[in-house]
């Protein structure tokens, strides 16, 4: 049965966020009114404007936002991320993604995200550095290894986190400061397996889901046919594991195009082509297709991993595949998720799917606090266990749901989700802390 889709689409990220956790509260029971605020909004909005001396000898002023949306759970924690879009909004959002992911694979964490507005495309390395000293100093004590704890995002990297942590540590000298920041260098203090966690726990995370029989007809990856959008840090490396697991990938993209190949692209050697020319457009012996053809191609499984709102109600209907996996944090708006819903596209929400960088953020600051070093095989293995974990909880509360549903709870409101049960269970965790700590004073 076609349900009405009830809000007006927006490519407003945290009106996006609103919207998936009103409609998530339509399952939940008993949440106090005067809570519900207190759970969607930010707890606190840092805005910070600075000046840097640029190479050419000018002078200019940037703008950056650190959000910690909550801290019910544990300290802050979530990534910055330097781009020209980035907006209030944008990082409010991000901060609760992070809120809610860090509750469903149960970290003691809360969500937090920052950014600077800038394109990093035209800065030289020293701006960038001159920029991240000089934000962190701006950020001072609002951030730290127990209050809140920045990593990498788009375009920030294991250097940027470096600088963040030299410039802390300066800060607060005769201490061990390697836990402030998560995404560091192997050499001061980073996790084996950090660079990979966030594809590979989307990984891990799709093969449980497939042998939890959620997607029809599809139990393994073997065979799969499967598009990336975004080849970067999570598309790339995604393409390579589930090539690696039997799947066939037969199209990418990145911000200047795609290219597809139905016989199967090599995501080895795309990589090896785009770090030589910039690039994955023509990649030899592909044809190439635009950014929405990607979209729009015919696979199994269609992970988008650049940037949010990449699937709208303009193009959700051409949407092919039978799984999205939402490598990319809110690819989909609220109001294309419920399209693709209708028509019968399991989602793997963003919360969870690309919940292994988190996962593995967390490891890297345990072993920090704990002056450790744990081997690879150690990461990979508690990675696969804590995602495996969080897709059965998620799954077996979808089903449960799914059962009431049927049962006549919650007429009129659509079907649940995949997503739907992601949110119940990281509402139901925030919420049960909330009142366990009881509200101050
Ligand atoms: P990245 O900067 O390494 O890669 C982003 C890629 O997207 C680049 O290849 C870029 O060319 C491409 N891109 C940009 N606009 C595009 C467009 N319109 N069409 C196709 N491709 C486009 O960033 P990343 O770290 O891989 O992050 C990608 C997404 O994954 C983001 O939404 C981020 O929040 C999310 N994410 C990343 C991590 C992590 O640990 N890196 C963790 C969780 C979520």
């Amino acid at each position: 049965m076609d349900m009405p889709v009830k809000s007006a689409e927006s490519l407003d990220l945290f009106v996006n966020a609103k919207q998936q956790f009103e409609r998530a509260l339509t399952w939940v029971d008993g949440i106090k009114e005067g809570i519900i605020d207190f759970l969607i909004n930010p707890k606190r909005t840092l805005h910070v404007q600075f000046p840097v001396n640029m190479d050419d000898g000018s002078t200019r002023t940037f703008h950056g936002f650190r959000v910690m949306h909550s801290d019910v759970r544990g300290p802050g924690k979530g990534g910055i991320r330097y781009h020209p879009n980035v907006s209030e909004a944008e990082v409010s959002a991000l901060a609760a993604f992070m809120t809610w992911k860090t509750a469903v694979v149960d970290l003691p964490f809360g969500g937090g995200k920052g950014g600077i507005i800038c394109n990093p495309k035209e800065l030289s390395r020293r701006e960038l550095r001159h920029i991240t000293r000089r934000f962190v100093a701006e950020l001072g004590d609002n951030i730290g290894p127990y209050t809140d704890i920045p990593a990498p995002d788009v375009y920030t990297d294991a250097q940027t986190m470096a600088w963040i942590y030299d410039t802390y540590d300066r800060m607060h000298p005769g201490g061990n400061n390697l836990a402030v920041v998560t995404g560091k260098p192997l050499d001061i203090g980073g996790s084996r397996g950090r660079d990979e966690a966030t594809a590979r726990g989307s990984w891990n995370a799709t093969e449980q889901l497939l042998r939890r029989g959620v997607v029809h007809g599809m139990h393994t990856l073997e065979g799969a046919r499967v598009a990336v959008q975004g080849y970067g840090n999570a598309g790339s490396i995604a393409a390579r594991l589930f090539h690696d697991a039997g799947a066939i990938i037969v199209a990418v993209s990145d911000s200047r195009g795609g290219v597809a190949n139905d016989e199967g692209l090599d995501p080895r050697e795309v990589l090896a082509f785009k770090e030589e020319t910039g690039s994955v457009v023509k990649f030899p012996g592909s044809k190439a297709i635009s950014n929405e053809d990607v979209l729009a191609y015919d696979c199994d499984i269609l992970i988008p991993a650049a940037l949010e709102c990449a699937i709208t109600t303009a193009n959700a209907r051409d949407v092919k595949a039978k799984l999205i996996v939402e490598d990319a944090n809110g690819p989909l708006t609220a109001v294309s998720d419920e399209v693709l819903s209708k028509k019968g596209i399991v989602v793997l929400p963003d919360i969870l799917a690309n919940a292994g960088g988190v996962v593995v953020s967390y490891f890297e600051w345990v072993q920090n606090l704990e002056n450790q070093q744990w081997s690879l095989e150690k990461v990979e293995t508690l990675l696969n266990e804590r995602m495996c974990r969080a897709v059965d909880e998620v799954v077996d509360l979808y089903d449960d749901l799914s059962e009431r549903y049927e049962a006549g709870f919650n007429k009129g409101n659509p079907p649940p989700t995949l997503r739907d049960a992601a949110l119940v269970l990281a509402i139901n965790r925030i919420a049960t802390v909330v009142l366990q700590r009881d509200i101050w004073p």
